[in-house]
């Protein structure tokens, strides 16, 4: 389980932090975020990796690849 995981949705900035929020666990996989209903990133689209590091509200990378967690704004 990955100690922390974020929303996928590019205008929200939810992270989860496992540690705290322990009843998130019961919640996964059917994660969405509780703010928006979005997907919830667990791992990092390139290298697989969890989300081991709590990633950044602005620009959350991955802490292995620093490839960004979050899909491209698309325009
Ligand atoms: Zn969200
Ligand atoms: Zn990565």
């Amino acid at each position: 389980m990955p100690p922390f995981a974020i929303c996928s949705n590019q205008s929200c900035i939810y992270t989860f932090d496992m540690q705290v929020d322990k009843e998130s666990h019961f919640k996964i996989p059917s994660l969405l975020c509780p703010k928006c209903k979005s997907k919830v990133i667990l791992y990092c689209r390139e290298c697989y990796s969890p989300l081991f590091h709590r990633p950044g509200q602005q620009d959350p990378r991955c802490g292995y690849c620093m490839a960004q967690l979050k899909e491209p704004m698309r325009r």
